[in-house]
């Protein structure tokens, strides 16, 4: 289904229950104020239908719309049309006509804001100017008592109705912002932080570092040879392959690492409050863990992971530092054989890294 039909369909369920209450409700109110005009019978079952089928006839068109928002869009019109012409057959009886009209006009600027409120206002005016001159009622009469008590089901019960749908409407949408904020922090291949979020974190974990003097270490993560990998066995065993890793790295660091998704086959992970010594130790476990494994569908396939480490220094300036530090030890991990888990030579290759032409 697309969404825009989607969409449209949930807006017109959405409005069925509270068209359905406030029409069996407001038939009260109308049938109060309609009474003692004596009006043809034409004229009550008008207001039986209006009341009791309306609202049915209203979603079922808008269900059967090719373009059901649309649909139902004019259905609200066309309630603001028929509640104007009530209030215009009752000759405009203060309470029940303003009970009427207000309740709709709080609907409409719910479900189509200013615009939609606006419409229905103009519809509104042009049912009661239909209903006054078809009925010719005698304009502004008293309001009795029976009238008085006949609207206050509408004004107690259609409020409650809205607020619900509203209520319904804002838990939906801080859902879907939920939904939405995972999904922009998210790696969508391996279920892993992207870099975005990853990043942000580093920058946290160095504020951490420099303020609340905490030891922690970052590791970049690089496959090795893996282009060869895909070459091999195609892409999608390529993205089993990253997906497996992302898997064993959830599983084989600690819940306070934080692991993500740097780009292509490089992974980050920040391991709060852990030396170098910690760090090595746990990324020497993880590169042989990943190393050891066989798979039994492709038995010729071996993986080996190239691991660069950097621990937090006092000489650290900045998140960026730090992490070309990292990146600089994931350097020296490729160009000494790969296979292996390499520390940050704190300065000395950053230096180089910056003027390769002192080399
Ligand atoms: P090295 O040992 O130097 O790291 O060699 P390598 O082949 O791993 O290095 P390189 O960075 O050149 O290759 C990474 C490859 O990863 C290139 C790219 O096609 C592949 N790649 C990047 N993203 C994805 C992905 O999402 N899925 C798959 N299957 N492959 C990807
Ligand atoms: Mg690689």
């Amino acid at each position: 289904m697309n969404t825009s039909l989607h969409k449209g369909l949930s807006f017109a369920r959405r409005m069925y229950v509270p068209r359905t209450v406030g029409l069996s409700i407001g038939f009260f109110t109308v049938a109060a104020a309609l009474y003692p005009l004596q009006p043809p019978g034409w004229v009550w079952a008008a207001l039986v239908l209006h009341g009791y089928a309306w609202s049915h006839l209203a979603y079922l068109l808008a269900k059967r719309s090719k373009k059901p928002y649309a649909a139902e869009r004019r259905n609200l019109i066309y309630d603001s049309l028929l509640g104007g012409f009530w209030a215009g057959a009752m000759g405009l009886n203060p309470l029940p006509a303003v009970t009427t009209l207000s309740m709709m006009a709080m609907n409409n600027i719910a479900a189509g804001g200013p615009r939609l409120f606006l419409v229905g206002c103009i519809a509104q005016l042009t049912g009661a100017l239909l209903g006054v001159s078809l009925l010719t009622p005698a304009l502004f009469p008293a309001v009795t008592q029976l009238q008085v008590y006949a609207c206050l089901p509408m004004l107690v019960i259609y409020p409650l109705a809205i607020g619900l749908v509203c209520y319904r409407v804002a838990l939906q949408l801080s859902q879907s912002k939920k939904t939405l904020e995972k999904l922009s922090t998210t790696d969508s291949l391996t279920g892993l932080m992207n870099h975005g979020a990853w990043k942000d974190l580093l920058a946290v974990e160095f504020n951490n570092c420099q303020t609340l003097n905490r030891q922690n270490s970052v590791a970049l993560i690089d496959i090795d040879h893996f282009k060869t990998i895909n070459d091999t066995y195609g892409h999608i065993i390529g993205d089993n392959v990253l997906k497996q890793l992302s898997g064993v790295l959830s599983a084989g660091l600690r819940e306070t690492d934080l692991a993500g998704r740097y780009g292509g086959d490089e992974f980050c992970v920040i391991l709060p409050d852990t030396t170098l010594t910690q760090a090595t130790d746990i990324l020497e476990r993880l590169r042989r863990t990943v190393h050891e494994h066989t798979h039994s569908a492709l038995p010729d396939l071996r993986l080996s992971l190239s691991i660069g480490i950097a621990p937090y220094a006092s000489h650290l300036t900045d998140a960026g530092m730090w992490l070309h530090e990292a990146d600089m030890a994931l350097y020296d991990a490729k160009s000494t054989g790969r296979n292996r888990v390499t520390s940050a030579k704190p300065g000395v290759r950053a230096c180089e890294a910056l003027s390769p032409e002192l080399e």
